[in-house]
Order: C-alpha cells, then sequence, then structure tokens
C-alpha cells in the first residue's frame, strides 16, 4: 500500500480506538446505537448519491416510495408521505415550515407543553417565531390545559410529543387531535424518540398509547438512526397531506428536478438507502420484537436500581430509566460515573440521571453499570 495511506491509516486506528463504542456498554445514556451492518453496507453503497437530486439519483426516490408504503401500514395508514430528513431536529424545523406555509401563521406562536425536545426552542427562534411553553410538571399535557392556551394563543402550530426526551412520557394524542380539529389549528407530534417503539409496545400491550395519524394529526416525525439501527443521519417526517410535504420542497430551477426539499441541499443519499435495507429487513415484527426486548431490559435495570440503597428510581414508561441519589447531586454522581467511563445523560426537570435503553444494552452491560454505581456511592 501507497505509504501515505498507511500512515494516515494507523493515524485514523489511533482515533478510533480512542474513541468510545456502544457495544462495550457504557454509552448508557445517548439515544444513538451501533448501525446494524446491513445498514451500514446500504448506506456505503450509496455513498456517491445525492438525495437533493432525485433525477439522476431516482431510485433513491423509489426506495422512498417503498419505505412509505411499509411504515404506513406500522401507523395504521395505507398511504402516507414523507421525507427523508437528517433527523429530529430537521424533521421537526420542517413541520413549523409546513404549519407556517399553510396558515400563514398570523400570530407567530408555537404552542407546546414545557416538556417539548430542544430542538423546536432552536426551530421556534431561528424562524422568528414565539414559542409558549404550557408548565407539565413531567406529566402527559392535561387537554383541557392545552384547549384554554389555544383560545388565548391563537397558535399555527401545535407540537406534542410521543416519547419526551427525558422521561419518555406520551402525550395524549387523541384528545389532543381533537383540539386541534375543533380549532383548526396544524398539530405535529414529535416521534423522534418514541416513533419506532410506540406502534409496537402498544400493539404488545404495554403501553396504553398508540401513535397514530388521529383526525387533525398533520405530521409525524421519526428517527431511524435512534431505534431503527441506521447510521446517522437518518429521521423522516410524515405527513398525512400531500401539500405539507409540498410545502417544504423549495424552486431550484437549476437542477433537472427543478426542486429542493427539506432544510439542506445537497444531501446524502446512504441515510435512504439504510432505512429502506433496515425496513425490509426488520419490519413490524423485527421492531416489534426489539421494543419489547428494549423495554424488558429497562424494567430490569428499574428494578436493579431499586434495589441500590438512597437511590430514587422512576419507572420507565418507554426504556429511558431516570434516578436519583438521596444525598449526592446528580452533576456530582455524573461527574464520577463519567470518570469511571460511563457516559449518561442528565434530566435536569427531575435532577436526576438517564439511562436510555438502546438496542445495543445487554443486561451484563447493565449488572456492570449496577455494580459501579453501588461500588460509587459507597465510597461516600
Ligand atoms: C432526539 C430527539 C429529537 C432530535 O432529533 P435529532 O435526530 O437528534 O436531530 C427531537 N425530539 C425528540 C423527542 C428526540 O428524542
Amino acid at each position: 500500500m501507497n505509504k501515505k495511506i498507511s500512515k494516515i491509516i494507523s493515524e485514523l486506528l489511533k482515533f478510533y480506538e480512542k474513541t468510545p463504542k456502544h457495544f462495550e456498554g457504557k454509552i448508557l445514556g445517548s439515544m444513538t446505537t451501533y448501525p446494524h451492518a446491513l445498514a451500514v453496507y446500504a448506506y456505503n453503497l450509496f455513498m456517491h448519491t445525492n438525495y437533493g437530486d432525485p433525477f439522476i439519483f431516482s431510485t433513491l426516490k423509489k426506495m422512498e416510495e417503498e419505505i412509505l408504503l411499509e411504515i404506513s401500514k406500522w401507523y395504521g395508514e395505507t398511504k402516507l408521505y414523507g421525507y427523508i430528513t437528517s433527523g429530529g431536529t430537521e424533521s421537526n424545523f420542517l413541520s413549523i415550515i409546513s404549519a407556517m406555509i399553510k396558515s400563514g401563521c398570523k400570530n407567530r406562536v408555537v404552542l407546546a407543553p414545557d416538556t417539548v425536545h430542544v430542538s423546536i426552542v432552536k426551530a421556534s427562534r431561528i424562524l422568528g417565531l414565539k414559542l409558549v411553553t404550557i408548565p407539565t410538571n413531567n406529566s402527559p399535557i392535561d387537554p383541557c390545559v392545552l384547549e384554554n392556551y389555544v383560545r388565548k394563543y391563537e397558535p399555527c402550530i401545535i407540537i406534542v410529543t410521543a416519547g419526551t426526551t427525558e422521561l419518555g412520557i406520551i402525550d395524549p394524542l387523541k384528545e389532543v387531535a381533537k383540539i386541534s380539529v375543533e380549532y383548526d389549528t396544524y398539530l405535529h407530534v414529535d416521534a423522534a424518540y418514541g416513533g419506532l417503539l410506540i406502534p409496537f409496545l402498544y400493539k404488545a400491550g404495554r403501553i396504553k398509547q398508540d401513535l397514530r395519524f388521529y383526525e387533525g394529526v398533520s405530521s409525524i416525525s421519526i428517527d431511524f438512526h435512534k431505534n431503527g439501527l441506521t447510521p446517522i443521519p437518518s429521521g423522516m417526517i410524515l405527513y398525512k397531506d400531500k401539500n405539507d410535504l409540498e410545502n417544504i420542497c423549495f424552486d431550484a430551477s437549476y437542477t433537472l428536478y427543478g426542486k429542493y426539499c427539506g432544510l439542506l441541499g445537497t444531501r446524502p443519499g446512504g441515510p435512504v438507502a439504510s432505512v429502506w435495507a433496515m425496513v425490509k429487513y426488520y419490519g413490524f415484527d423485527g421492531y416489534y420484537e426489539q421494543a419489547i426486548n428494549m423495554l424488558d431490559l429497562a424494567r430490569y435495570t428499574y428494578e436493579k436500581l431499586q434495589g441500590t440503597k438512597d437511590i430514587y428510581v422512576y419507572e420507565p414508561i418507554l426504556p429511558i430509566v431516570v434516578f436519583r441519589h438521596g444525598r449526592i447531586p446528580y452533576t456530582e454522581l455524573l461527574h464520577r460515573l463519567v470518570l469511571k467511563g460511563y457516559y449518561l445523560y442528565k434530566s435536569p426537570s427531575v435532577k436526576g440521571l438517564r439511562i436510555v435503553v438502546m438496542p445495543h444494552l445487554r443486561k451484563e452491560h447493565i449488572d456492570e453499570f449496577i455494580e459501579v454505581l453501588q461500588a460509587l456511592v459507597k465510597e461516600r
């Protein structure tokens, strides 16, 4: 091999060695996972393609159609419209843009419970809108309270969450959808985390709420790079109405296709191929089984933590387990865990630490973690 290349490769490998890997079982809080080998293959095969140009790369459009046809069924629909995005952040931006273009957005208000993801805060600010948040005290939004806010603020979009980042809370979608119909307001459901869990866990009778396009729901965002096992960046925005999708496409007359959709211009085709491969490989049944396994492991983690002295733990709704120590502040506990090589995330709203059970986690990883945690709290 060319000397220069082999030198660069050996340096790359050094960086790689020092990089935490999911399968080592110490990345416990991040909503990322190790992608499936088939998804990586699909991604690499389509490395040269530009999803921003579906004229030259029309095969991407064909794959997109097949993805939509299949996953529409998962959400109880025959035909949904949608676009592969770079993730939940872009999908959430696009929902707001669709709503703005659709309604004109007179009052320039985005309305959401205070459990809403930070990407909505960011999008509202960048788009020059006012985000009104409704205090919830970490509960699903109360539809009556929401209705009062809708009356008062006349928002151009209501955004609720199906699986909040900090605690996995699912807002009451059916009831909120009724309000959006009554007040003729665009409703977006942020299911970036819960999108590939909720339909399956509901079917299995493990949660009480389903994720569907109830009448009044205009769009749903889901992320494949969280529980879908594809490489980053791959999310999706799903629409019930084709016009809402067209509102996120803009003229680009110099291209053969004639328009650009989404926030990016030139954009990777790899995610389209990898999502296609995972949808074909796992399908409803594969993701169903995975979701149940993850929730079981979260329950196991919950019980283990409950058996740990001075630890208070929240019962998981989705595979997210939040806990705190009776005396050690959560930020300090996190700092100590990081020194042991563990990466948890914070749930600041309840002053706790968060374990998100992702597809790569195993029981052994949890057992090892509990041992480390027990030793750490004993040192005090
Ligand atoms: C992860 C997440 C997002 C952001 O998605 P990215 O893929 O990181 O851009 C938005 N909303 C919720 C509820 C999430 O869990």
